[in-house]
């Protein structure tokens, strides 16, 4: 919960501290944590993507949906608990800092399940939240294609209107967990390529329709964690349209703004600092001034970013539309990543390139972090446009 500072110069100061509900939330959740999560179980030891990982969260979420922790902020209607955003976000927190043993599932919660409840028919809120708020069922992003990542108003995949019907074809890539989802929450082409965005709609693809064919592609993040996605002639029902066709560009875009401050890094990146110190008192280094300074650095950038976060959480909490903030709390997690993971190498040396060590799992993390869900370099665009209002280059 945020409450607004004593603010004399009325410069819109604001402080956080979680209601006292909240933080007994937080207490019960750490604790649940430190039982239901073998010792050190965290995904730089078992690798995001790899089968054991993936088995683990579903097992684990199922557990956490039967406490009413996996989907507390959503309407008691469609199997949530009719929490507050920030119980959300403590959730958020905790299950990141243990490298998110939610797996994909976070993503339903997060951002498939709202956009569901936002712009479904009734017809679909019935049949596709509540094997979400069970724990049940796993979601992919089908946005990405190999000529429109940041450019994603240029993506190519129609799909046809025929009849009742619509006939999908085309080719997504980088659909992280397509080999594991039930489901795809997809973005085709209902109009011509000259509408750009205002030809774009959004399809609930359950991914065992016939035509429909996952590969799997080697990446940096994980066993296996990317995919590409092939649709050829996959031919749905028209229920599976979500919104209005043609109008799925303002479902992206409010969905983007729930991803962007979904996966919670400052708390994550904290503790790799921690154990970072820990690493460097027992080498000896930490009286270096030089190493001192980096890792102040770190931890202030670290502590940026969560209260960035927090103010985006806040709009949130308060039914605000989202705001270009989300652009500055991402871009904000992108820098204490990387400077952690800068600070692993740097400290560490040739240790840090272990695979799977604490120093390689964060170095692979912030290069992750700094592409997926929209670039580094794309949120400082927004950022330049749409808050410090520099005119577009
Ligand atoms: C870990 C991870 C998971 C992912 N999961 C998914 C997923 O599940 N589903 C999905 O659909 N996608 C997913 N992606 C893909 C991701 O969304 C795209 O990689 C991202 O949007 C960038 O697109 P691109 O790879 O085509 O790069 P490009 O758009 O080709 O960009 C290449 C580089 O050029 C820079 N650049 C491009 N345009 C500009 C500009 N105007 N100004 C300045 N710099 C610019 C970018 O910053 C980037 O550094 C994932 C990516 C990663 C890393």
């Amino acid at each position: 919960m945020a409450r607004e500072a004593h603010d004399p110069h009325g410069e819109g100061l604001m402080e956080f501290a979680l209601s006292e509900a909240d933080a007994a939330f937080r207490s019960d959740l750490v604790g649940f944590l430190d039982r239901e999560l073998a010792e050190g179980w965290s995904r730089s030891e078992h690798g995001l993507g790899s089968a054991v990982y993936t088995d683990f969260s579903r097992d684990f979420v199922r557990t956490l949906a039967a406490k009413g922790w996996l989907t507390p902020h959503w309407p008691r209607e469609y199997g949530g608990g009719g929490q507050g955003a920030w119980q959300h976000f403590v959730l958020g927190e905790e299950m990141w800092k243990r490298g998110e043993p939610r797996g994909p599932q976070y993503m339903n919660v997060n951002w498939v399940g709202p956009a569901l409840i936002k712009y479904g028919t009734e017809e679909q809120k019935r049949e596709l939240l509540p094997p979400i708020a069970r724990g049940d069922v796993f979601w992919c992003q089908g946005f990405s294609e190999p000529e429109a990542g940041t450019d994603l108003a240029a993506l190519r995949t129609r799909a046809v209107r025929e009849g009742e019907d619509y006939v999908l074809n085309g080719q997504k890539i980088w659909t992280s967990y397509a080999n594991e989802a039930d489901y795809c929450f997809l973005l085709a082409r209902t109009g011509s390529v000259a509408d750009g965005r205002n030809g774009i709609s959004v399809f609930l693809l359950p991914l065992r329709t016939p035509g429909v064919d996952v590969r799997r592609i080697e990446g940096f993040v994980g066993e296996h964690s990317f995919n590409e996605l092939f649709l050829t002639d996959v031919r749905v029902p028209g229920s599976c349209l979500l919104g209005e066709e043609n109008k799925g560009w303002d479902i992206v875009r409010r969905t983007l703004a729930y991803e962007r401050v979904g996966a919670p890094r400052y708390a994550r990146a904290a503790l790799v600092l921690d154990g970072l110190a820990d690493w460097c008192r027992a080498a000896g280094l930490l009286t270096d001034p030089g190493v001192q300074e980096q890792f102040g650095q770190a931890r202030a950038l670290c502590e940026a970013a969560r209260v960035l976060v927090y103010r985006v959480i806040d709009e949130r909490a308060k039914a605000k539309e989202p705001s270009p903030m989300a652009y500055q709390a991402r871009a904000a997690m992108v820098q204490a990543e990387r400077a952690v993971g800068d600070l692993a190498l740097d400290v560490m040396g040739s240790e840090a390139l272990v695979e799977q060590s604490p120093g390689d799992a964060q170095f692979r993390n912030s290069l992750g972090a700094g592409i997926a869900a929209g670039s580094y370099e794309v949120q400082l665009n927004l950022i330049s446009r749409l808050i410090l209002k520099l005119p577009k280059e």
